[in-house]
């Protein structure tokens, strides 16, 4: 891949222009980074991982009805994807009590929420993402009633296909963070889900089993993601 097709440059992925206008190529980088890249680590083997991961859960929601940007997996760190206009919001949904949740509210981790809980946040590394209410989605403009209705039932039905699915590995699904685009006037998936961007636990021990582990410095992230896709593949 040349770099004069590169697009974008992220925290862990790079984007690079596909042949075909309407794709793009997303290359999974080696890297980790937490607290909006103050910490940063180059980690051998965690972008296979992560593209590896997010392939799988994108290939079983594909399956399931959920339209995602998803077109190809091209190697096991590399993704053809559709070029969306994407939303700049990050779309948290939570099952359990954990992160900022906590720290905000000050109550116990790991309180299974009798329903589960949708937060918007605006997607600004320079603001640090700050919290958004839907009236301020509407008023500045990031995305209208009908969309943003459209992105929480679908950020649901995420959550009902991949509760089960998590749980068929023994692993609780806390929370996760999606992101949304359109094309042509339709809204899909985006981005990646791995565990980057989601909170899993082991049901039995209830241990990390995502960025948590580098965020907390709890375990080896490289090899806590291993044993992720391995449960994930074989059973
Ligand atoms: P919290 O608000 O508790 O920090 O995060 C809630 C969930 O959203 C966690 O699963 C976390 O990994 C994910 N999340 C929140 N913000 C970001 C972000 O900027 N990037 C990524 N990759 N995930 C995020």
């Amino acid at each position: 891949m040349t770099e004069d097709k590169l697009l974008y440059t992220g925290k862990a992925k790079n984007v690079y222009q596909a042949e075909n206008d309407d794709e793009v190529l997303i290359v999974y980088k080696d890297q980790a980074t937490a607290l909006n890249g103050k910490k940063k680590e180059h980690l051998p083997g965690k972008g296979t991982l992560d593209c590896q991961i997010s392939a799988l859960v994108f290939d079983y929601l594909i399956k399931n009805g959920i339209k995602t940007h998803l077109v190809k997996n091209i190697s096991d760190h590399e993704q053809l994807v559709k070029k969306t206009t994407v939303f700049p919001l990050e779309v948290v949904l939570r099952n359990i009590t954990s992160g900022s949740l906590v720290r905000k509210f000050q109550i116990e981790e790991g309180q299974h929420l009798a329903e589960p809980i949708i937060e918007f946040y605006y997607k600004s590394d320079a603001l640090d993402d700050p919290f958004i209410n839907e009236s301020q989605i509407h008023a500045l403009g990031v995305a209208d009633k009908t969309e943003l209705e459209y992105i929480k039932q679908m950020t649901v039905k995420v959550n009902d296909l991949l509760v089960p699915f998590f749980a068929q590995s023994d692993f609780d699904l806390v929370d996760f963070k999606l992101e949304f685009g359109k094309i042509n006037n339709e809204i899909i998936l985006v981005d990646e889900f791995s565990p980057d961007n989601c909170r899993i636990w082991d049901k039995t021990s209830h241990h990390s089993m995502d960025k948590d582990v580098f965020r907390k410095h709890e375990a080896d992230l490289v090899e806590t993601y291993r044993q992720v896709l391995q449960r994930l593949t074989t059973r």
